[in-house]
């Protein structure tokens, strides 16, 4: 929720890359996104996730952009392999105190991804996977899906997605159909590996040795920084 106190009581910033401009990019994106054209949470926030970082990209250029993305990937890295340890650890009886410990983090850090142990990482696409995996790794499947397909058509099947059917919940199905058809690609085997399958060990495109080096890499980043 934005309130003048909490939000435009700060200065925006030069650079717009901070909040409460990143939080208002956001929230201006999901007056299409998610209000207007109606895609499942999982699927929005990956996509907000992602015209976020091409805001950065628009407002401070290409490098900007890499290190975002790279900022997304190192930070669900971070989190699959934490609730994956944790789910280790209370696969051996350990309590959330002795996790912590093990861990060398308190328990408050703890916390908020001891109930989804019991799951681990899970694809972003199951009900019951941590949200920020989907923030996050929704966004770097965006970013793939750019590379997959190229500029023209990506952005061609976005505006497409977001001036098309307003009167229902899209599906996923529905989604990767609109790109299909603008790149003439078929995007069964892409989608199942970024949506339905965990892991984020997806060859990806690191610009920052110029576009067409392609490298595996795992997935990595940041907190969660999820808004609505
Ligand atoms: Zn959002």
């Amino acid at each position: 929720m934005l309130s003048q106190n909490l939000w435009f009581a700060d200065d925006l910033g030069a650079n717009f890359s901070k909040p409460p401009a990143t939080v208002l990019v956001d929230e201006i994106a999901h007056q299409w996104n998610f209000y207007g054209t109606q895609l499942p949470n999982f699927l929005a926030e990956g996509v907000s996730q992602f015209t976020d970082t091409m805001f950065v990209e628009f407002m401070q250029g290409q490098a900007a952009y890499d290190k975002e993305i790279q900022r997304l990937r190192d930070g669900y890295t971070k989190i699959a392999s934490l609730l994956n340890t944790l789910n280790t650890l209370q696969g051996k009886g350990l309590t959330l105190e002795q996790s912590a410990s093990e861990l060398k983090m308190t328990p408050e850090q703890v916390a908020p991804y001891w109930a989804y142990a019991p799951v681990g990482e899970l694809p972003i696409t199951d009900p019951k996977v941590f949200p920020a995996l989907y923030f996050l790794k929704g966004a770097l499947a965006i970013d793939a899906l750019r590379s997959e397909i190229g500029e023209k058509s990506f952005l061609a099947g976005m505006k497409a997605v977001f001036s098309g059917k307003t009167d229902h919940l899209w599906t996923l199905e529905e989604f990767k159909k609109v790109f299909e058809q603008q790149s003439g690609k078929d995007l069964t085997v892409f989608i199942d590996k970024w949506y339905y399958q965990k892991g984020c060990s997806e060859v990806c495109v690191i610009s920052a040795f110029g576009w067409g080096l392609f490298v595996f890499g795992g997935c990595v980043s940041p907190q969660p920084t999820r808004k609505s």
